[in-house]
């Protein structure tokens, strides 16, 4: 649907953090192989970042190694946090930066994501910035002032780097639920944010891909990756296993 390379990603979430990361990656970085126009992104848990890392080099393998988090200062006294450096120690390129259930859970406010966004770019690390209404925001008729909301906050950073980093729109009542956003009503959401990256520069909105996340599954994959406006998917749940994360693959 565009000159943009589809981007398939998958969220481990706080999950496959120790030796089974090794055979997931592995069968990841074999799925990946069949599908070469599609780009791949996996995102293990810290402790499973260097393993994976190893594991995607000896496959050869082009599957891009993201975090799941990052603070956005560079070092110092910030106990239990990681640094955009210290994943680029441990293999990562990319990172999941303001998902909703750091937003929800931790806190996380646009302003922290907008910082993380702007430390990941400065260390070149390519961020995955995540936007998405609540079930209340969107039964309030809020979701579009929502997410352009979210968007806004990090759209400058983005713009530093046209193509560099990707949003990512995911509902919140969608994620982990089994309930997916119809392919319509996503579209109505990544054609605002196109929309809103257009306004930063033409170049930024035709560069940068806008994956969408909440239940991607292999069976909703296609109705979901064929909207003008969606470049791809960061898929949670479905990406825990490597045969339904190929499908997924192939869907796009
Ligand atoms: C996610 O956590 O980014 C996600 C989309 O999860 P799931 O696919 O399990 O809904």
């Amino acid at each position: 649907n565009s000159a943009r390379r589809p981007l398939i990603a998958g969220n481990w979430k706080m999950n496959v953090g120790g030796p089974e990361a090794m055979p997931l990656a592995a069968g990841v970085a074999r799925a990946a192989k069949e599908f070469s126009r599609v780009e791949v992104v996996v995102a293990p848990p810290y402790t499973a970042l260097a393993a994976a890392a190893h594991e995607l080099a000896e496959a050869k393998s082009e599957v891009g190694l993201a975090a799941q988090n990052m603070h956005p200062e560079v070092s110092g006294a910030f106990t239990g946090e990681i640094s955009a450096g210290m994943l680029r120690d441990s293999g990562a390129s990319w990172v999941i930066v303001g998902h909703s259930e750091r937003r929800q859970l931790f806190g996380e406010t646009d302003e922290m994501v907008t910082r993380k966004v702007a430390a990941a770019i400065a260390a070149e690390i390519r961020p995955i910035a995540c936007v998405g209404e609540t079930l209340e925001e969107r039964e309030a008729g809020q979701t579009l002032a929502v997410v352009e909301r979210q968007v806004r906050a990090f759209l400058d950073e983005l713009a530093k780097a046209p193509g560099f980093g990707v949003v990512a729109y995911e509902p919140v009542w969608a994620i982990g639920t089994g309930k997916v956003a119809s392919p319509a009503d996503a579209q109505e959401v990544h054609a605002m944010i196109r929309g809103l990256l257009a306004r930063a520069s033409i170049g930024l909105a035709s560069a940068t891909r806008v994956l969408y996340g909440g239940s991607v599954k292999a069976d909703n994959a296609v109705g979901l990756l064929e909207q003008a406006d969606i470049d791809g998917a960061l898929v949670g749940g479905a990406s825990l296993d490597a045969a339904g994360f190929r499908k997924i693959i192939e869907a796009a």
